[in-house]
């Protein structure tokens, strides 16, 4: 106990590093006084390559459909098995940009028919590289069938091939922080300034996105940003690197297609940084997206820096190193996971935009794809009308120790990201967005009368003006039932 006070006191000192497993420490102390036998603690991961094996792709994430053709750098769907004796899980990064719930039940059923571990205690998320396969149809781009039919097996795969190679390991967790790379992209301006959409559903627009370095007319950054580089690392009895789970809230760096952006490298660079390279089994690093919905690379109050994903791999896997050199690795500590449902309603177009919207679409788009922003959220209009009315959202949190992860289906603000951290009963708590689903943006309810793109009305930007309090009071909840705090 003394230990970990002593250490504590000794982290404080770099404000968001507090480790805290007080929870373990308790619970280690009261096993030694019963004089149970000791606990075992199991890991095991695997990076199953997730390349499409025929070329070329559809990539989505742009406004207008793209396709690639060649292979810049490999895909892979990063799985991690924990067990600690009494609860197994999964957690997995997919290289995606966007993952449909659909698609991620087919592969948390395949994996629970393969491993007999309960899909509700799998949480699988998409990294949200733009340099991928695309899985689901999103603004102008459609989905790539061929691709989104194998990829769910090739899931189940991997989370078979980590539970294959659980074994002994001990863990520990820690916070380190990147601010070169994390920068709030959405922008208050000068009113008549914004960019606007007829088709948004949206009018008047204060708030645009991504609006050019040092442009005269943009007044000030929209929300904070949460710069934590908060990472899960994983090691073998005696010390040799078995995996890490690391998270950073930026958007995406850019990559050509097909690529994982820096989430790929970083793994890469970890395992040097760790001298964990040729390992066998090998070590596996993972990078999940926190909360990055209106945050991204770019510094616009500036003149435009240099970076690309590569230099963004290179400071973020500095700081996770950095910050594995803090931990304090615990034999054993309890795993705790929760799931939870949620409906909520849908934003609608009324029939008037849906009519002024098909009108549009007969004679400016006729039959090709779209293309501009206003003619692919024309056909948003139109598709969104047809959908139901509401969407049911699957909500996890996680417990490994006194780390917390909370899953959200969503691209959530850093300003919610940053709120359940500080009100999750688990010191350090990390956000992973894009988990379990992609049910597209959150902004919080404030943000919707100053307009801007991702309030835009479309699939991936559709969910009811409350989503993000009901969202991020549904997840605090989980948090403190994992913590066993209710
Ligand atoms: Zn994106």
């Amino acid at each position: 106990m003394q230990d970990h006070l002593t250490r504590r006191a000794f982290l404080g000192t770099t404000a968001t590093a507090a480790v805290a497993p007080w929870a373990t420490t308790r619970l280690e102390a009261a096993e030694a006084v019963a004089g149970e036998p000791k606990k075992s603690f199991r890991a095991g991961a695997f990076a199953i390559d997730i390349t499409p094996r025929e070329l070329p792709v559809i990539v989505n994430g742009g406004v207008a459909e793209r396709t690639a053709d060649q292979v810049v750098d490999p895909l892979h769907a990063r799985c991690l098995v924990l067990d600690d004796g009494a609860t197994q899980l999964a957690i997995v990064a997919v290289d995606s940009c966007l993952i449909p719930r659909v698609l991620l039940d087919d592969a948390k059923q395949q994996a629970a028919s393969a491993t007999g571990m309960a899909a509700e205690r799998m949480l699988i998320s998409a990294t949200h590289t733009h340099s991928a396969p695309s899985v689901i149809a999103c603004l102008g781009s459609d989905c790539d069938e061929r691709y989104a039919a194998w990829l769910p097996g090739r899931i189940a795969e991997g989370i078979r091939l980590a539970q294959e190679n659980l074994a002994p390991a001990r863990v520990g967790w820690a916070v380190g922080e990147d601010r070169k790379n994390v920068f709030c992209r959405r922008f208050r301006m000068k009113p008549s300034t914004a960019l606007t959409n007829p088709f948004s559903g949206t009018r008047d627009d204060l708030a645009q996105m991504n609006p050019g370095y040092e442009n005269a007319n943009a007044i000030e950054p929209l929300g904070p940003v949460d710069p934590a580089v908060t990472v899960l690392s994983i090691q073998s009895p005696a010390g040799r690197p078995i995996a890490l789970l690391a998270n950073y809230s930026t958007h995406y760096a850019g990559s050509p297609a097909l690529s994982a952006d820096y989430f790929g490298v970083f793994c890469k660079r970890m395992a040097q940084r760790l001298g964990a390279e040729g390992s066998d089994p090998p070590f596996m690093a993972m990078l999940t997206n926190g909360t990055s919905g209106d945050a991204n690379c770019c510094d616009f109050r500036h003149a435009r820096r240099p970076f690309d994903y590569l230099s963004v791999a290179e400071d973020v896997s500095l700081a996770a190193w950095e910050a594995c050199k803090q931990i304090d690795y615990h034999d054993w500590t309890p795993l705790g996971m929760q799931e939870r449902r949620l409906t909520l309603a849908v934003r609608k177009p009324v029939a008037k935009e849906v009519a002024r919207a098909k009108q549009y679409l007969a004679t400016e788009v006729q039959q090709r794809k779209p293309r501009t922003w206003t003619e692919v959220y024309a056909r948003e209009t139109v598709l969104l009308s047809q959908m139901a009315p509401t969407r049911e959202l699957k909500l996890q949190a996680i417990r490994i120790g006194g780390l917390g992860i909370a899953a959200m289906p969503c691209e959530v603000y850093g300003v919610t990201g940053l709120r359940i951290r500080r009100g999750s009963p688990l010191k350090p708590t990390l956000n992973i967005s894009l988990a379990n689903g992609c049910e597209g943006y959150l902004p919080p309810p404030e943000q919707f009368p100053l307009g801007g793109y991702t309030t835009w009305r479309a699939r991936s930007s559709c969910l009811e003006v409350e989503a993000e309090p009901k969202i991020a009071a549904a997840v605090l909840d989980l948090l403190e039932q994992v913590a066993g705090t209710t």
